[in-house]
């Protein structure tokens, strides 16, 4: 299993149903990615398919999404 995975960037939804997917070209391991299940959000995003990450890279990224918990810490 990956590290833990912070809930859902999406300030909409920020549900805690977070996968973690691997992506494929021509069969190529092309990178992994989070994404939320409930409203599909995915990230870190892969940019011309360029950038490889390792599960461990993919989830510490998305970890590091900001977050409105993380900008102000104001409820409402
Ligand atoms: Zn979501």
């Amino acid at each position: 299993m990956p590290d833990e995975l912070k809930p859902c960037p999406n300030p909409a939804c920020e549900r805690t149903c977070i996968m973690v997917d691997t992506t494929y070209r021509h069969e190529v391991y092309v990178s992994t990615h989070c994404f939320c299940a409930h409203c599909g959000t995915r990230g870190p995003w892969c940019k011309d398919g360029a950038v490889t990450l390792s599960m461990e890279e993919a989830v510490a990224a998305w970890n590091a999404l900001p977050r409105r918990s993380d900008l102000g810490r104001h409820s409402g």
